[in-house]
């Protein structure tokens, strides 16, 4: 195992909007632990709820969640349960399994008794040793309960990302709802988790997928939704997406998935959509307190199945990780930034909406910089 360089540089969010640069000596990994050198992290938004302060889980921490990289250092112990030998590129579960408690044996592990929630990666603080628990950084700290997913040859750390939005997509389009084949899909918001979640329905067997999403902002988004399995995008600006989807279908939907952020009336359309006993998903925050125009009749009057999502699991990772390699949807194409640490702040303002230039879909931090990645690796 080599030796290394002693420290790893990370971005330390210390308050709302401060992203300060700091050394952290790098740790000595036990037989139980492993050190990973960042490649890549995904934001996403969580990531800029993080940053503004909307999502406060308390300073200062290294952010970051969605990481992907090269484990430099493993232990004998750590290898075995993981899989994995020094130099594999690998995906990082933001949660932590203790594999032992009640949550943990029944594979709830986001629940774990010894970590649970408040101990995800990108979230843990910076003050507990090692410090390097986030994405944000040259080096991050694999501790003894980390979950690591082996990304398959040949798929670069950038796009290797999107395990994390695949993921959910999968879990939150598919599993939750229990999506079945010729099912009619609609899915409310074509951000990344929105157009993962279209490729996730249509690989499912789908009989009918449609996007939507609001205004000139989502233009760009909605489309792109047809590469990525739609059949029909609606901007609901312009669009009833009720009669949208009547007319392109004849009924309403079996499931419906609200991926929004930020957008009060989606839910409202969300029940509207649904089929008599069909399925409405709830999925990921949403950064809104008030929900407009909503009566709760309808769930009633139609015994709709309402169900809310919020975490990925290992095993939707993995199946995301096997699709992004598959190259069945065109992943590589989504419109991207991709920045060193010290684009990250510029990065993370427009992600959250407060610069008037149009976030990108996908947004990513390379450590050692956007020049220097191999060309399949930018890609
Ligand atoms: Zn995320
Ligand atoms: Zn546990």
């Amino acid at each position: 195992m080599t030796a290394g360089p002693r420290v790893g540089r990370a971005l330390v969010l210390e308050a709302p909007r401060k992203l300060v640069p700091r050394d952290f000596a790098l740790p000595d990994i036990g037989d139980d632990e492993g050190l990973l050198r960042v490649e890549a992290c995904g934001l996403c938004g969580t990531d800029h709820e993080q940053y503004t302060g909307d999502l406060s889980g308390g300073f200062a921490f290294v952010p970051g969640h969605e990481t992907v990289g090269i484990l430099e250092n493993v232990g004998k112990a750590a290898a075995r349960r993981w899989g994995v030998a020094a130099g594999d590129r690998v995906a990082v579960e933001v949660f932590q399994s203790c594999r032992a408690c009640d949550a943990c044996t029944r594979g709830e592990y986001r629940r774990c008794a010894r970590h649970g929630i408040g101990d995800m990666y990108g979230f843990i603080p910076a003050d507990r040793p090692p410090g390097l628990w986030g994405g944000y950084a040259d080096y991050q700290y694999l501790g003894p309960d980390s979950m690591i997913l082996p990304v398959p040859p040949g798929l670069g750390a950038v796009i290797a990302t999107l395990f994390n939005p695949l993921g959910a997509g999968i879990r939150w389009g598919v599993t939750v709802p229990e999506t079945a084949p010729g099912d009619v899909v609609a899915i409310l918001g074509p951000g990344v988790r929105g157009l993962c979640a279209s490729a996730a329905a249509k690989e499912a067997g789908a009989g009918f997928v449609m996007v939507t999403g609001l205004g000139p902002r989502d233009r760009e988004r909605l489309e792109l939704a047809p590469r990525f399995g739609a059949d029909l995008a609606v901007d609901v600006s312009q669009q009833d997406p009720v009669a949208a989807l009547r007319s392109a279908t004849g009924s309403l939907a079996d499931v419906v998935v609200d991926v929004t952020a930020k957008a009060p009336a989606a839910f409202a359309q969300a029940i509207a959509l649904a089929r008599p006993a069909g399925t409405v998903v709830v999925a990921g925050t949403r950064g809104t307190k008030l929900v407009d125009g909503f009566s709760p009749d309808p769930i009633a009057f139609k015994e709709l199945r309402l169900l809310g999502a919020l975490g990925v699991d290992a095993a939707a990772y993995k199946a995301a990780l096997d699709l992004l390699s598959s190259g069945r949807y065109p992943f590589g194409d989504l419109p991207r930034r991709v920045v060193g640490l010290d684009g990250a702040d510029e990065l993370l303002a427009t992600m959250s909406g407060e610069s008037s230039e149009a976030p990108p879909v996908h947004g990513v931090i390379v450590p050692a910089g956007p020049i220097g990645l191999d060309g399949r690796t930018t890609r």
